[in-house]
C-alpha cells in the first residue's frame, strides 16, 4: 500500500489524504477544493496558492514556476503553482492568490464566431472576431475560454493557430475529447455565437534571437500553436531549415495536410513529415509509427546540436521527445514545449 499524506486546505476547511507522489491538481479536484485552475501548465498563475506548512513536501520549483509567480507579483518562497506540484509529505495550504492583475493586464474580452470549419470527425477549427479592441499575441500563446457551466464558469486553454498579424481575429483548432465539457461546447459554437475569453497567455514562443535550424514536433491538435509559429516564420525573410514532425493516429484523423503541402511548395526549406501511429493496414502509403521514432531515425547528432526544437502535444510524447533530443546532443534550453494534458 502506498504512503498517504494529509493535505489541509485552510481556505476551504477541508483535509484530504493524498497518495505519495499524487499530483496536486488531482488532489484539489478529489478534495473538492476551491483552488481555481486554468492552463494546468504553470503558465497563467491562476492556481497560485500560499503554502502555510510543509513547503518541503512539494518537489523543487522549476524556472517556469518561479517566472510565473514573479510575473504575478507573488513571492516564490511563499506561493506554489499547484498545477505543477506533487505531494511527498504533510501539507497545509492557505489562501489562493487568484492573481487579479494577470487577467486585467492581459485582457478579457468577448469574441464572436466568424467561421466554423470541421477538419475531421473530432477536430474543428473556429475563427473568432474580437468584439472590443484588438488582440496582440506571440505565435505559440493561448487564450483561456470561459465556458458557461450549470452554476459556474469553466476555464480551458486553447492555443491560437493563426498568424499574429491579424489583430482583429484569431483561430483555434480543438479536438472534441470524449466526455469533455469544454471541448464539446466549443465544437457546438456556430457563426454569430459569442464567448468570453482572456489572454493571451503562455511562454511557449519562438526564440526570436536565434538563427539556428528549427525542428517542430506536434501530435494531434498540438499542431495549433506550431501552425501559428510556422505561418509567422515562413512569412519572414530567411531560409532556415524548418522541419515538422506531425503525428496523428489514423487516416481519418488527418487534417491540415493540404495547407502543409502548399507551404512546402512555396517554401522549399520547410519539410513537413506526417506519421500515423495506427493506420488501417491498407489505407496509408506513408510513414507508420510515432513522432518519437522520427527523432531516433531522422535527427542526426550534428542537426541536434544546431537546432531549436518546439514540441506540443501530450505530456508523455513531450517527455520522450525531450529525452531523445537531449540524448542526440540538443541542449535542454533549446527545447521549448507546451503540454496540453
Ligand atoms: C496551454 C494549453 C493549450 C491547449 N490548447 C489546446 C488546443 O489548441 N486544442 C485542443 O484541442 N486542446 C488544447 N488544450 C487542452 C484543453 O485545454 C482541454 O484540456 C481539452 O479540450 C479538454 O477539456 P474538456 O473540458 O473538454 O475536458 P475535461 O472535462 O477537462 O476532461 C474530460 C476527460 O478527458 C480527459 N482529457 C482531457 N483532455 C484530454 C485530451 N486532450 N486528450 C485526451 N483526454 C483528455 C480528462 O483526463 C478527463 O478524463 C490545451 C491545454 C493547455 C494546458
Amino acid at each position: 500500500m502506498s504512503t498517504m499524506h494529509r493535505v489541509t486546505f485552510q481556505q476551504d476547511k477541508i483535509t484530504y489524504d493524498a497518495e505519495e507522489g499524487q499530483w496536486l491538481y488531482d488532489v484539489c479536484e478529489a478534495a473538492g477544493s476551491s483552488v481555481p485552475f486554468a492552463c494546468k501548465a504553470g503558465a497563467c498563475g491562476t492556481c497560485a496558492t500560499q503554502v502555510v506548512q510543509g513547503a518541503e513536501s512539494l518537489g523543487p520549483q522549476i524556472a517556469r514556476e518561479i517566472r510565473t509567480l514573479e510575473s504575478n507579483g507573488l513571492d516564490p518562497t511563499q506561493y506554489r503553482l499547484l498545477c505543477l506540484a506533487d505531494v511527498h509529505g504533510t501539507l497545509t495550504l492557505g489562501a489562493s492568490a487568484k492573481p487579479q492583475h494577470a487577467t486585467a493586464a492581459l485582457g478579457m474580452c468577448t469574441v464572436r464566431v466568424k467561421e466554423y470549419r470541421p477538419l475531421t470527425l473530432t477536430v474543428c477549427e473556429q475563427r473568432f472576431a474580437v468584439e472590443s479592441g484588438e488582440i496582440t499575441f506571440s505565435p505559440g500563446q493561448y487564450m483561456i475560454f470561459h465556458v458557461p457551466g450549470i452554476d459556474n464558469v469553466i476555464r480551458r486553454s486553447y492555443s491560437i493557430s493563426s498568424h499574429p498579424s491579424d489583430r482583429t481575429h484569431f483561430e483555434i483548432c480543438v479536438r472534441a475529447v470524449s466526455g469533455g465539457f469544454c471541448s464539446n461546447f466549443i465544437h457546438r459554437l456556430r457563426p454569430g455565437d459569442c464567448i468570453q475569453v482572456e489572454g493571451p497567455y503562455g511562454d511557449f514562443r519562438l526564440d526570436d534571437g536565434s538563427q539556428r535550424d528549427i525542428l517542430m514536433i506536434a501530435t494531434g491538435t498540438g499542431i495549433a500553436p506550431i501552425k501559428s509559429m510556422l505561418l509567422s516564420l515562413l512569412g519572414q525573410t530567411g531560409t532556415r531549415r524548418i522541419r515538422l514532425f506531425f503525428g496523428l493516429r489514423n487516416v481519418s484523423d488527418l487534417f491540415y495536410t493540404t495547407m502543409l503541402s502548399d507551404l512546402r511548395e512555396t517554401h522549399p526549406w520547410f519539410e513537413p513529415t506526417i506519421i500515423l501511429s495506427q493506420p488501417d493496414p491498407m489505407g496509408w502509403p506513408g510513414l507508420r509509427g510515432r513522432v518519437t521514432d522520427l527523432i531516433s531515425e531522422q535527427v542526426s547528432a550534428d542537426e541536434a546540436s544546431n537546432t531549436d526544437a518546439y514540441l506540443c502535444g501530450g505530456r508523455p510524447m513531450i517527455e520522450e521527445a525531450k529525452r531523445l533530443l537531449i540524448r542526440k546532443g540538443m541542449k535542454v534550453d533549446r527545447i521549448r514545449h507546451e503540454n496540453f494534458f
